[in-house]
């Protein structure tokens, strides 16, 4: 989401720190590494970005360009050009509105109701109960979205939050690399595992035969803390997706071809001084003989 997020300058900065001590690598560099067995080269980094949001397009693409880093681009096939918006980015509408309305008076009966109906614990706390909001209740945004003058369509078609097919084409023209992050960005955990392995294989293949190409990758949505094995071997089954992204920090997972990410995107924390947080808590986890994500 873009709330928080770094500006293209601190975007820079941050990009500038990186450059200084470590190496950038490409998505296929990682994916001979994995593969073959081969150790991944010293200090080097690969920037990841998800949910295909055109500001990012617009933003950090020309300035990876600029420097010559190559970046991964994870997205959720449903919102290609526009064609929907994801749950999450729905209910930071919603809250958005309803704050909106409690500015100016309005009321807010109307969305009361609706909340009241479809959750037997609701307690008046508006804002609370929407961003509790599952994917599998998603039909209930949509429901407040029109008792508080919201428009999807329309905001989809003003704003354009997404990237276009033409611009992910282009992504793979300039060089970068192109992966799935689901179709929907639902929480895996929360489906069937038949539902998140179809979510997911889904996502990365669609991207991998759209765009033309020559392996395919995934980065989960969320977390993938709750992940379990069964799942990948459903991917597996499925097909299978050749590299595999969770948000594990500097763990190594113990699935073969998944690799753990962090999150540099808090506009309050500096990369570098973020770096050297997980560098020490990567150190006390040593020696509780901790770094491995282990899955049940
Ligand atoms: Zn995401």
């Amino acid at each position: 989401m873009p709330y928080g997020s770094k500006t293209p300058k601190q975007f820079e900065s941050d990009l500038d720190h990186l450059l200084k001590h470590l190496n950038p690598i490409g998505l296929d560099t990682l994916y001979d590494c994995i593969s073959n067995k081969k150790v991944i080269p010293e200090n080097a980094f690969i920037i990841t970005f998800d949910d295909g949001l055109r500001q990012v397009y617009e933003n950090a693409m020309p300035i990876l360009l600029r420097k010559g880093v190559p970046a991964i681009f994870f997205i959720n096939t449903s919102v290609i050009d526009n064609q929907d918006l994801l749950f999450r980015y729905k209910s930071s509408l919603i809250v958005e509105q309803v704050l909106s309305f409690q500015k100016s008076g309005k009321s807010l009966d109307a969305a009361m109701a609706v909340l009241k109906q479809n959750n037997a614990t609701f307690d008046g706390n508006i804002v609370f109960a929407v961003m509790k909001i599952s994917y599998k209740q998603s039909t209930i945004l949509d429901s407040l979205a029109s008792v508080l003058d919201l428009s999807w369509v329309d905001y989809l078609a003003k704003e354009k939050p997404y990237m276009t097919g033409a611009q992910l084409q282009d992504l793979k023209a300039k060089g970068f690399y192109l992966g799935g992050h689901t179709v929907h960005h639902p929480e895996l955990w929360k489906l069937s595992n038949e539902e998140a392995v179809s979510e997911t294989y889904r996502s990365a293949k669609f991207m991998m035969d759209t765009y033309g190409l020559p392996f395919s990758s995934f980065a989960f949505p969320f977390t993938d803390v709750q992940i379990k094995n069964q799942f990948f071997e459903g991917v597996q089954q499925a097909g299978g997706i050749d590299l595999m992204f969770g948000s594990q920090k500097l763990k190594k997972d113990i699935q073969p071809n998944t690799l753990q990410r962090f999150d540099g995107d808090n506009s309050l924390i500096e990369m570098d001084v973020y770096i050297k947080a997980l560098l020490a808590f990567q150190w006390v986890n040593k020696l509780r003989g901790k770094t491995i994500f282990t899955r049940s």
